[in-house]
């Protein structure tokens, strides 16, 4: 892999989009995320707390450090005082939790909801009600210390394009209607996070604001 070619190469294909890059450095070394900082590129998403804490104290003060994996409560602490979004808020427990954190750090976390679109079981996520239940005013005057500044979602993993496709379109739906319903100083409807290695170019097609990938930048990785 020669990780500088390929954020070249994506940074370039993106930008004829007005769609941005998060590198999605998960389980790869500091040295490798060094080439990628060198090649220009500063949005980095890991998917631990720890691993990412350990990271930032290790690596350039100018990196945007985000959260794309499922976050326990407990790990908020590690990287309220630094992270730059977190994708994957996926309840109100959570957010209340981030929250929290943003007060002790004294700072307002940028934060995406992150909303199932797939058919697979398995991935986390909050559904449409969910969602807007959580835009509610009265509970988001209760968090000072967040700002939804979007929506997040994982497409089912097939190679059916049509599918893959319509869970887009269903996601930029609801965030259209956020944006036109429910905006504020603090629900700022910016970002809206979607695509992967595999499918990122429907999700350009689809209305994604930042893509999340990895290993079609840094090789496969040995585990998640
Ligand atoms: C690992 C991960 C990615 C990147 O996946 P690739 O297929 O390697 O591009 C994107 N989003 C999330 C939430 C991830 O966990």
């Amino acid at each position: 892999m020669n990780i500088r070619e390929n954020i070249e190469r994506f940074t370039e294909e993106l930008e004829k989009n007005g769609t941005r890059l998060c590198a999605v450095s998960k389980t790869k070394p500091v040295e490798d995320i060094k080439e990628a900082y060198e090649a220009g590129q500063r949005v980095f998403g890991e998917n631990k707390a720890q691993e990412m804490a350990a990271k930032q104290e290790e690596l350039p003060d100018d990196i945007q450090w985000h959260m794309i994996g499922h976050l326990q409560r407990n790990k908020v602490k590690y990287i309220a005082p630094f992270v730059s979004l977190i994708h994957s808020v996926d309840s109100e427990r959570l957010l209340r939790e981030v929250n929290k954190q943003g007060a002790k750090a004294e700072r307002v976390i940028p934060c995406l909801l992150q909303v199932h679109i797939a058919e697979e079981e398995t991935k986390f996520g909050l559904d449409r009600e969910e969602v807007l239940a959580l835009l509610k005013p009265e509970t988001l005057q209760e968090l000072p210390n967040v700002e939804i500044r979007g929506l997040m979602g994982m497409a089912t993993n097939t190679d059916d394009e049509a599918l893959v496709r319509k869970e887009f379109k269903s996601l930029k739906g609801l965030f259209d209607e956020i944006k036109e319903n429910h905006s504020s100083e603090q629900v700022t409807m910016k970002e809206l996070s979607m695509g992967m290695s595999g499918d990122y170019q429907i999700a350009m097609e689809e209305g994604s604001t930042l893509v999340r990938i990895g290993s079609a930048i840094f090789g496969a990785r040995n585990y998640d």
